[in-house]
C-alpha cells in the first residue's frame, strides 16, 4: 500500500511535519530515532505552516535534501490538489498524511490506514467479523477504508448520523444511529472520534454499550493523550482487550519513514521514542 523507493538512501535527508499547530508533535522524536537506528544522515523538523503557506512549503519539498513530509491538521485534505500523484489509499480516503518526493514530483500517500491495521494485528488476531468505527472525520475514513480491505464488515457510528451516512455512501459500510447498533455482534470497536481527546473522563460510548460487546472483543482507541482513556478503562473493566492509539501513530510513522528512505526500521524504535517523549508530560495536554 505504501509507495517507497525500495532502496537505501545515500545522501543527507530532510523530512518535515507541516501542521498548524505543530508544537507537541511526537513525529520529530520518532523520526530522529529512526534516522539514528538506520544509520542514515537525516533530520526531521516540525514546522508550523498556516493554510495559506502550504503551497510554498510543498514547493520546498521538490528538491534535495528534502525526501518528504508528514501533514497534519489542517492540511491533509487541502494537499490532495497540490500533489503530482496520489496512491490508491490517499485518493480513496481523501486525505494525505505523507508526502513523498520522487525526483521533482510529490506523491500523496496515506499511512494512517495501513498503520491502523498494523496496530490492530496483535490485538485482533487473524479472525474477521463485524467492526464498529466511531466517528466520521478523517481518521474514521482511513479506518473504514482499511478495515474493509482487511475483511471486516464495518458499521459506522457517529453522533451526527448524516456524516456517517455520507461517509458510507462514499466508502462503503453501514451507517447506524448509536441507539440502533447491534453491539453484541461487534468483535472490534475502533474509536476514531475525538471523544476522550485531552479529556480523561469523556468516552464516546456508555458502560452499557461496552458491556454488550461479545466476549473476546477488541477495543482500539485512536486517542493516546491521555494514555489511559475512559474508553480503555471501560473496556478493560468489561474484560475486553484494549489499546490506545500510540501504536497506530508509531506504525504510520514507520511506513512514512520507509517510503522516504527505503529503510525498514522496527516499530519498537518509533514506539519507544514516542513513549519516552510522552512520559514527562502531564495527562490531558493538547495533542
Ligand atoms: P475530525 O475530522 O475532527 O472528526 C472528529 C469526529 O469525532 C467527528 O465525527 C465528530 O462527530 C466526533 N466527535 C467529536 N467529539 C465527540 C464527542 N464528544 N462525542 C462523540 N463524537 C465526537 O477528527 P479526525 O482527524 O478524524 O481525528 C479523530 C481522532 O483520531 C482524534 O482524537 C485524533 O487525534 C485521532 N487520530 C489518531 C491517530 C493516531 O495515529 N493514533 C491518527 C489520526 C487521528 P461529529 O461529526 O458529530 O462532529
Amino acid at each position: 500500500m505504501t509507495t517507497g523507493p525500495h532502496r537505501p538512501a545515500t545522501g543527507p535527508l530532510q523530512a518535515y511535519l507541516f501542521a498548524d499547530p505543530a508544537a507537541h508533535s511526537l513525529s520529530p522524536v520518532m523520526h530522529r530515532a529512526a534516522f539514528l537506528h538506520a544509520g542514515l544522515p537525516g533530520e526531521y523538523e516540525a514546522r508550523r505552516v498556516p493554510p495559506e503557506d502550504l503551497p510554498a512549503a510543498l514547493r520546498g519539498l521538490r528538491v534535495p535534501p528534502a525526501c518528504g513530509a508528514n501533514l497534519s491538521l489542517p492540511h491533509k485534505e487541502a494537499a490532495l490538489a497540490l500533489m503530482d500523484g496520489l496512491t490508491p489509499a490517499a485518493r480513496a480516503i481523501g486525505a494525505v498524511n505523507t508526502v513523498i518526493r520522487r525526483g521533482e514530483d510529490l506523491i500523496g500517500e496515506n499511512t494512517d490506514a495501513p498503520g491502523l491495521l498494523d496496530a490492530l494485528a496483535p490485538l485482533t488476531g487473524p479472525d474477521r467479523g463485524q467492526a464498529a468505527v466511531l466517528g466520521a472525520g478523517g481518521a474514521a475514513r482511513a479506518a473504514v477504508w482499511a478495515l474493509q480491505r482487511d475483511g471486516w464488515a464495518v458499521t459506522v457510528v457517529n453522533r451526527t448520523l448524516a456524516r456517517a451516512e455520507a461517509l458510507t455512501a462514499e466508502l462503503g459500510g453501514t451507517a447506524v444511529a448509536p441507539a440502533e447498533v447491534p453491539w453484541e455482534n461487534m468483535a472490534l470497536l475502533v474509536n476514531a472520534s475525538s471523544a476522550g481527546l485531552s479529556r480523561p473522563d469523556e468516552s464516546p460510548v456508555t458502560d452499557e454499550v461496552v458491556a454488550r460487546l461479545p466476549a473476546g472483543a477488541a477495543v482500539y482507541d485512536m486517542v493516546y493523550r491521555p494514555a489511559e482513556t475512559r474508553l480503555l478503562r471501560q473496556a478493560r473493566a468489561a474484560g475486553h482487550r484494549a489499546e490506545n492509539g500510540l501504536s497506530m501513530l508509531a506504525a504510520q510513522a514507520r511506513l512514512s519513514f520507509l517510503a522516504w528512505t527505503g529503510a525498514d526500521v522496527p516499530l519498537h524504535v518509533f514506539l519507544n521514542a514516542a513513549q519516552a517523549a510522552l512520559e514527562p508530560h502531564a495527562q490531558g495536554e493538547a495533542p
